[in-house]
């Protein structure tokens, strides 16, 4: 049995610990923030019954490990689907596109286009895992511009890879386009009380299975003294130091990079230029609803907007949880250097304003409270042969693992994907303990 440190309780940390746990070691998570559930965490205010992620989550059907994940730890009913709407928002024109029905009924493309999106779709689909692979060497533009044509690329998916991407945007991989048509479903999933809710439940699970938390507790440094990791803590009040057989990481490559204290002239993953961006958030709370058709995500694929998408939670989950007000978040992805990341939420809203009113005339008569979030590390930029530049999640430090959204590929980042990863590095620690004993 090793003594193994866990940095960060997100959904990453959780799945690790819980399996590290299973697997018969003792297991210490710590967490900087007051609540696990990392960027997927939320947050509750007065008059609401349920917590709200401060940026837009949702799972698909598809997402096999953290159903599973919820299964084994006997929290299966807390995850509940639904198909809300979603559509696309392109020269003044909104239109539902979320089936194949919606697509033939889109305005904008013409039949030859459709019939194009409909097969290269129905292709992706049904190409096998291994086939990301072969897509991984060419850029989503060249291979959408070849088999959906010009049309469709300007429509659909060169705005979204500009807003989602900016300057990257026509770097991005064929293989990342492949995993988010693969993984997506109509239905998607939500967890009752909030994905932080869910969070709060794991880690009431696992503190019962034996597995130690430490909360508002911030990891310092990490130097390695006698064959373990001294672990340096900072909790709001005071500081501390652990000792541990092994350390798992489930934060980016820049945090690592601050705490490991090693020698200088070793050549360290986390050092690898792997580029992301950031996200930053805006959540309204309204007495009216944004969207009178009941839409629940519209991509807004004209890049004259500031921001990428319009989600209205409340067409996803009742709005009787949130005192039956209606939850609108506005979504933008950028450099962390940009003005607009560094706006406060009123200077936000009022630079999105009067874009949103062209989306919902008269809506911000009834805004009644507005917050704004952000997440430095947001999306990882994946380029082609990106597979060339994976870190492994064993360090070549001894007995120092790290798993962090840079590791998930060739999916997109998301919850699911961080319990997988989680999962992999429990058993990645246990395989390299047993082998070593
Ligand atoms: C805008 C946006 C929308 C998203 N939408 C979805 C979605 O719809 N569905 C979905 O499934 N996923 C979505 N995701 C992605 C999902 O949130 C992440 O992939 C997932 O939560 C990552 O989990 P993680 O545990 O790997 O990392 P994180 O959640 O980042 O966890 C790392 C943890 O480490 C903690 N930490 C950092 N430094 C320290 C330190 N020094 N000491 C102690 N603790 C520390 C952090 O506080 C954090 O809790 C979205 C992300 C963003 C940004």
């Amino acid at each position: 049995m090793a003594k193994v440190a866990v940095v960060g309780a997100g959904f990453s940390g959780l799945a690790a610990a819980w399996r590290l746990r299973q697997l018969g070691h003792q297991v210490v998570v710590f967490e900087k923030e007051s609540y696990p559930g990392g960027l997927a965490a939320g947050f509750k205010a007065d008059g609401w019954d349920w917590t709200l992620e401060h940026h837009y989550h949702h799972v698909f059907l598809s997402d096999r490990a953290i159903k599973n994940f919820a299964k084994e730890l006997e929290l299966e009913r807390e995850l509940f689907f639904r198909r809300p709407k979603t559509s696309v928002y392109y020269q003044n024109q909104v239109f539902q596109l979320d089936s194949p029905t919606s697509l033939l009924k889109a305005p904008v493309l013409d039949g030859v286009t459709k019939l194009k999106v409909a097969a290269t779709l129905a292709g992706l689909k049904l190409t096998p895992e291994f086939g990301w692979r072969y897509l991984e060497r060419l850029t989503a533009k060249e291979f959408l511009l070849k088999t959906m044509g010009a049309k469709a690329w300007q429509v659909l998916w060169q705005p979204l890879f500009e807003d989602k991407f900016g300057e990257y945007a026509t770097q991005i991989n064929a293989a990342w386009f492949w995993a988010r048509i693969k993984a997506r479903t109509p239905s998607l999933g939500y967890f009752k009380g909030g994905f932080l809710n869910f969070a709060f439940l794991v880690m009431r699970r696992l503190k019962k299975e034996g597995v130690r938390f430490y909360l508002d507790t911030s990891i310092k440094s990490l130097i390695r003294q006698n064959q373990q990791w001294l672990v340096k803590t900072a909790k709001s009040k005071r500081d501390g130091l652990m000792k541990f057989d092994i350390v798992l990481l489930t934060l980016p490559a820049d945090q690592v990079a601050r705490l490991v204290k090693t020698p200088k002239t070793k050549k360290l993953p986390w050092q690898k230029k792997l580029d992301y961006l950031s996200a930053v958030t805006l959540v309204i709370e309204s007495d009216k609803p944004f969207f009178k058709d009941r839409t629940y995500w519209l991509n807004v694929n004209d890049l004259k907007f500031p921001f990428l998408a319009v989600v209205e939670h409340t067409h996803f989950i009742s709005k009787k949880y949130y005192g039956n007000k209606h939850i609108i978040y506005v979504g933008k992805y950028l450099r962390s250097s940009d003005q607009l990341y560094k706006l406060s939420a009123k200077k936000l809203l009022a630079w999105y304003q009067p874009w949103l009113k062209k989306l919902s005339p008269g809506f911000d008569r009834s805004i009644r409270s507005i917050w704004r979030f952000q997440a430095p590390f947001a999306q990882p930029v994946v380029g082609t042969h990106h597979s060339r530049l994976l870190p492994s999640i064993k360090t070549p430090l001894p007995g120092l693992y790290w798993a962090s959204m840079q590791h998930v590929y060739p999916w997109d980042r998301g919850t699911n994907f961080a319990v997988k990863l989680g999962l992999e590095a429990a058993e990645t620690v246990n395989l390299k303990l047993k082998i070593k004993n």
